[in-house]
């Protein structure tokens, strides 16, 4: 899940513009997200 910037809702991953709000989702926050759950599954 990628989080809103700006209020904070729980967007998909491909998600372009908040589905609660409708702010653009930053794609640096998307992509650090799914380093860290590649790195979750990677560990475990
Ligand atoms: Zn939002």
């Amino acid at each position: 899940m990628v989080k809103c910037m700006n209020c904070g809702h729980d967007n998909i991953e491909m998600a372009k513009f908040c589905r609660s709000c409708g702010s653009p989702i930053s794609l640096t926050s998307a992509y650090i997200l799914n380093c860290t759950i590649n790195g979750i599954k990677n560990i475990s």
